[in-house]
């Protein structure tokens, strides 16, 4: 890969220069905020750099997230804590992968990792990780344009290290990788490349495009483990324009790959229906799972599994709602059914059922009687299941408009008492 490392005059380490930023635009994210972490990591013994994304979307005169990457080339345990310390906030630190997180106030965080190398033993596992200088650690990483280092240290603050041309690549709208084993070594970065050319709005590079296609096409994403695909795909489905995300994995048959599966027909359009009606990005993701081979290996939270399985499921359920003609039945069919999924329904289902799934929703569900467990005692049942199903009598008929007051709910609930408990 032709490099430009000679023509860029910010290229390399440099010496101790002024703090001036070349090219680089003005707003950088929170100066002061650098060069405080910068002057906390000299204080522990290190340089330190902000890395990856931020350096990235600063150049494209971006808007930066909530995430900043720092990596450091001593110490990283050290400075974290120290960091920590300087704003009363939480450090974790992963000592196996020398890397921690300091969390701030509004879910901002402040990554600070060890400069590594990673050391692949096989395909697809992950990394063995060993100390490097920053230089190394650009290296390992997927993309020129996210090969990107600024320096923060005190006294070479805003020297940018661009090893791998990443500057010009983001000046030609380009994901290159940085070596021909990229997707070898690290599968995920298929995905990884789809979503930064279409959120970014770049191409992947004609060479990388080929070198990922074959690693498509010898089934590498297919050794992932179902975790880093997922990680993967919940990424994904946080970003504004999953959709046409979704839609180059699919054409790029990478999710087929990953799962021995075929793509089915309706996945496309109920993505783009819960894409446009601004459904959030769990929503999405559960959706998405509803389609996947879902094993128990599959590591997915109770919730999110139960909800994806309703989706999933629905089929029945959805036969039986388009004959529904009362509202306490649409009520009984609905019930069982996990919140998160019928949010998901009340977007991708045709017409009529996601009107039955939002009146579900919006008025059903939050009907309540005026009956309860201790009026039907106060009318001489003794507790046990004929309970329940006094309670639900009444509430049916209250949701399909039979009773309406109070007291005619009371009527009806001596009525079926003295009917035999509600069986009558
Ligand atoms: P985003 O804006 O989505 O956060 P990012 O570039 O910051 O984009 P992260 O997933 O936060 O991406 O990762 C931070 C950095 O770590 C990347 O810029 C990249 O340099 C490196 N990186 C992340 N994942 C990989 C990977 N699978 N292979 C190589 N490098 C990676
Ligand atoms: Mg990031």
């Amino acid at each position: 890969m032709a490099s430009s490392r000679d023509s860029n005059p910010t290229v390399g380490r440099g010496k101790a220069r002024p703090a001036s930023l070349p090219g680089l635009p003005s707003q950088l994210p929170s100066e002061h905020l650098l060069r405080l972490l910068g002057r906390i990591a000299r204080e522990c013994g290190s340089r330190a750099f902000l890395v990856g994304g931020p350096v990235r979307d600063m150049l494209l005169g971006l808007p930066l997230g909530t995430d900043i990457d720092i990596a450091v080339e001593k110490n990283p345990g050290r400075v974290g804590r120290a960091v920590a310390r300087h704003f009363g906030a939480r450090f974790v630190f992963h000592r196996r992968f020398l890397s921690g997180t300091v969390s701030l106030i509004d879910s901002a965080r402040i990554d600070i990792n060890q400069t590594r190398t990673e050391i692949y033993s096989r395909p697809a596992v992950l990394p063995e990780v060993k100390p490097v200088p920053v230089e190394d650690d650009l290296v390992r990483r997927d993309f020129t344009v996210n090969a990107l280092a600024l320096d923060i240290s005190p006294r070479t603050f805003g020297n940018l290290l661009d090893p791998h041309s990443g500057r010009l690549d983001l000046a030609r709208r380009i994901i290159r990788v940085l070596h021909p084993n990229s997707f070898t070594d690290d599968p995920t970065r298929s995905f990884r490349a789809i979503r930064f050319a279409v959120r970014l709005g770049f191409e992947i590079e004609p060479d990388t495009l080929s070198l990922m296609r074959r690693s498509i096409r010898n089934r590498l994403p297919a050794r992932l483990s179902p975790e880093r695909i997922l990680y993967e795909l919940r990424l994904i489905c946080a970003e504004p324009l999953v959709l046409r995300m979704m839609e180059a994995v699919l054409k790029e048959r990478l999710l087929q790959v990953c799962f021995g599966w075929q793509v089915p027909q309706t996945l496309l359009p109920g993505l783009q229906k819960l894409a446009s009606s601004s459904a959030t990005p769990d929503s999405i993701y559960v959706y998405l799972l509803s389609f996947l081979p879902m094993t128990a290996r599959f590591p997915i939270a109770k919730l999110e599994r139960a909800a994806a399985e309703a989706v999933r499921d629905f089929a029945g359920v959805r036969n039986r709602l388009a004959r529904a003609r009362r509202p306490s039945t649409v009520y009984r069919l609905l019930k069982p059914l996990p919140e998160p999924a019928l949010r998901i329904l009340s977007r991708t289902e045709s017409a009529s059922v996601a009107r039955a799934v939002r009146l579900y929703l919006e008025r059903l569900s939050r009907v309540r009687t005026s009956v309860t467990g201790s009026r039907l005692r106060g009318l001489g049942l003794r507790p046990g299941p004929a309970y329940r199903r006094v309670l639900e009598r009444v509430l049916e008929a209250k949701l399909d408009n039979r009773v309406t007051t109070a007291a005619e709910e009371m009527a009806l609930a001596r009525r079926l008492v003295k009917q035999g408990q509600g069986r009558g």
